[in-house]
């Protein structure tokens, strides 16, 4: 028995399309109802305007129920701590980044894709670590989570900022918790999910809530599990070409089985992977070649 909506699998036999064009330097922003980020309002505003409510006018879908949400700063005094709390509010930014998360990967709490991980509560660590971020289980019980983020990334990102991009260092931390979030509630086919694929799911969500940092651009010379941006590009043509809810299945496809490489994407698209992989690659170069022409 399988759980995830039976699509039809789309066997296409050429370069597959997607119905709408895109920039080729990375997706639109998504229609996620609570923006994160509203980059036409942002670029003049002050970092305290980050307190302000989402200015959307559209109707607000119900929320999602929230596990319980902690913040410790282990290093009160270094000075990433004060730039992170003059850059965001995170008694509302670490809400509003998981509600997008969560309509990412669930759409609404009344849909029947909601069955997310048990995850009970989630802190976020503040500290003078190595790397960027990372997330793991509690010792003691692993559906409460941590997420361990590096200070002095926040402080080498605002030292690295341009003074053109104001909101470089806020991005950039709303950025990393989503991308961090992801992983506290995404599936991972009882662990035998490639690191890959997880991390190409995290980015591709960071990515649709319009938190791409400037670096990331589409490039296609690696593998189509290269993760982080590499696979979350891939994971968003897919979405192009094969619907809205593409990505959301593949998440609830690792929910139930162990992952089995030619099963996993036959099933889902009618394709094996390196082909999906191969038809993204010429797609991309397709666009490339239109661009120099024009
Ligand atoms: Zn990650």
């Amino acid at each position: 028995m399988t759980f995830y909506e039976q699509t039809p699998a789309a066997r296409p036999t050429t370069i597959l399309e997607p119905p709408i064009s895109r920039p080729s330097d990375g997706p639109e922003a998504s229609q996620t109802p609570i923006p994160i980020h509203n980059k036409s309002s942002s670029t003049d505003s002050a970092p305290s305007s980050n307190d302000a409510p989402p200015t959307t006018t559209t109707t607000s879908p119900k929320p999602f129920p929230l596990p319980t949400l902690r913040l410790e700063v282990r290093h009160l005094t270094h000075p990433a701590s004060n730039l992170f709390f003059t850059s965001i509010n995170p008694a509302t930014v670490l809400a509003d980044c998981l509600q997008n998360v969560l309509r990412l990967l669930y759409h609404t709490p009344q849909s029947h894709h909601f069955n997310p991980p048990p995850t009970r509560s989630v802190t976020l660590i503040l500290r003078d670590m190595d790397g960027v971020a990372y997330t793991t289980g509690t010792d003691l019980d692993h559906d409460h989570k941590e997420i361990h983020f590096n200070l002095n990334h926040i402080s080498n990102t605002a030292s690295r900022s341009p003074s053109s991009n104001p909101t470089r260092v806020r991005d950039e931390i709303i950025g990393v918790i989503t991308h961090e979030l992801v992983h506290c509630y995404q599936w991972d086919a009882k662990h035998s999910c490639p690191g890959g694929l997880i991390e190409g799911i995290a980015d591709w969500v960071r990515l649709n809530c319009d938190l791409s940092p400037p670096h990331w651009k589409k490039e296609v010379d690696g593998a189509w599990d290269r993760g982080y941006q590499h696979t979350a590009y891939f994971l968003q043509y897919l979405e192009d070409i094969f619907g809205p809810g593409t990505i959301r299945r593949l998440n609830e496809k690792l929910r139930h089985h162990k992952y089995h490489k030619d099963s996993f994407w036959e099933e889902q698209f009618g394709l094996g992977v390196e082909e999906l992989y191969d038809g993204y690659v010429q797609h991309h170069e397709e666009e490339e070649r239109k661009k120099k022409s024009c």
